[in-house]
């Protein structure tokens, strides 16, 4: 069923860091807000990772705040499951159709955990990147927003759900809920479409995709998290011991084959994973190959830290090659500097890739302008459509955070000037 149009003074397009604060921001300045995410939870990339960097705590601790926030704020209402299907219009009545997708559940005061177990039903989960299974009736993380369980809609017309779907100890199960359309009116929209990791498998000879102990730094997150799919063990795929690990610096990044620009964090990235590496096997070895390290301002410290680690080898080259061996994975670089080549073998191997605005990727209903990599040009003048956080350039967190504030500010412009 469709909803009656209704008018808010802002539309946030995308519910991670970046649109999540732009949000809370622009509602605690006074302003209507509808927050729209394709996912099941708020979070965004964030949720996905273990800990975050600087002060390497668990993603709850940021996005616990601003969920307490969002759910003190009634200016804000939160679709999720939800995307843009179409823009018309110019600001201050800018009309936005918004497509959301059955969740198949209702609210229940019921923690289906220990009955999920006994679905008979599982599906490819993309939020460890395909690596692991999830069963059809799911809570999408520990800190989900809303907190509220979904069934996968890949197993609703299965016929082995179904029939155990009737056996629903608490009536919260619907399968008969329909997509529905809801129309807005907005003053401006703001774009916190985020980035998606760059496809490694484009990246020739670096074994991602063929040698299943090549990963990307993204994956690495899931398998270092508690939640994850090997519940945070620091396991090789192929079953291998892990005592020696590479980090490949500018996978793909700084090429102008792939992506032309830096990533900014994954430099940053890699050291906090070695920690994650020393945390679980204090014993490894681990090398680090890099074109130059760049870890911007505080996060200096950080490398610091990690050069005093006597079993963390810092290797000036950019990889050629990874190749599977008998002992493991060999890694090839040639070192930048002076063109010798070095070959080190590892057990695991994972590749930094970088940031790629989803824009990039995919077409989105945006009047805006974007550049050639697709992250969204800023407008010095305030515009009705603008892009925040990793949508108009990489970031990390922090940064993030403060491009979402100045995003609500232009949001507060353009309500006003109406
Ligand atoms: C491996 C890795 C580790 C990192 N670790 C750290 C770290 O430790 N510390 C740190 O400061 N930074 C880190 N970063 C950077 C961090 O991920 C970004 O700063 C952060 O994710 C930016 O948030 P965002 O909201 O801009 O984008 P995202 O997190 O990508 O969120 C975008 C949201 O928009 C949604 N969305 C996208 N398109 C649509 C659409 N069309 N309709 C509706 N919704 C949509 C997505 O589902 C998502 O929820 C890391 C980056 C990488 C690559």
């Amino acid at each position: 069923m469709d909803e009656q149009r209704a008018a808010y003074d802002l539309l946030v397009v995308g519910g991670g860091i970046a649109g999540v604060t732009t949000a809370i921001e622009a509602a605690e300045a006074g302003l209507t807000v509808a927050l729209v995410e394709r996912e099941p939870s708020l979070g965004g990339r964030v949720a996905r990772f273990h800990h975050y960097f600087p002060k390497l705590c668990p993603p709850s601790c940021g996005l616990e705040i601003n969920y307490r926030r969002l759910r003190e704020h009634a200016n804000v209402r939160v679709f999720t499951l939800a995307s843009v299907e179409s823009i018309e219009g110019d600001s201050p009545e800018i009309e936005v159709t918004v497509c959301v997708r059955p969740r198949y559940t209702n609210p229940v005061a019921f923690d289906y955990g220990e009955w999920a177990k006994t679905c008979p039903v599982d599906c490819e989960d993309p939020f460890n990147y395909g690596i692991g299974r999830r069963k059809a009736l799911y809570y999408p993380w520990d800190n989900a927003y809303p907190p509220r369980w979904v069934v996968d809609e890949r197993a609703v017309d299965d016929p082995a759900f179904r029939e155990w779907a009737q056996g629903d100890p608490a009536g919260g199960i619907d399968l008969d809920q329909r997509e529905r359309t809801v129309s807005l009116t907005v003053k401006s929209v703001a774009w916190a479409t985020g980035w998606r990791p760059y496809d490694a498998s484009k990246l020739d000879r670096l074994g991602f995709g063929e040698l299943p102990d090549v990963l990307t730094n993204v994956i690495f997150e899931r398998l270092s998290a508690p939640d994850g799919p090997t519940g945070g063990e620091l396991t090789a795929p192929s079953g291998r011991e892990v005592n020696r690990v590479a980090f490949v610096q500018c996978a793909g990044s700084r090429d102008k084959d792939h992506l032309p620009y830096c990533s900014g964090v994954c430099c940053a990235v890699s050291l906090k994973q070695a920690s994650y590496v020393r945390e679980r096997l204090p014993e490894a070895e681990i090398h680090m190959f890099y074109i130059d390290v760049r870890t911007p301002g505080r996060l200096e410290d950080f490398l610091q830290e990690r050069e005093q680690d006597p079993r963390i080898t810092l290797h000036r080259g950019k990889v050629a090659k990874v190749e599977q061996v008998e002992d493991g994975l060999a890694v090839t670089a040639e070192n930048t500097l002076t063109g010798d080549r070095e070959t080190v073998t590892v057990d695991l191997v994972v590749l930094a890739t970088g940031m790629q605005p989803t824009a990039a990727v995919e077409k989105l209903a945006a009047r805006a302008e974007l550049d050639e990599n697709g992250f969204f040009i800023q407008d010095d003048e305030p515009a009705a459509h603008y892009g925040v956080g990793t949508a108009v350039r990489p970031l990390g967190v922090a940064e993030t955070l403060q491009d979402a504030t100045g995003a609500a500010m232009k949001a507060l412009q353009m309500a006003r000037r109406s």
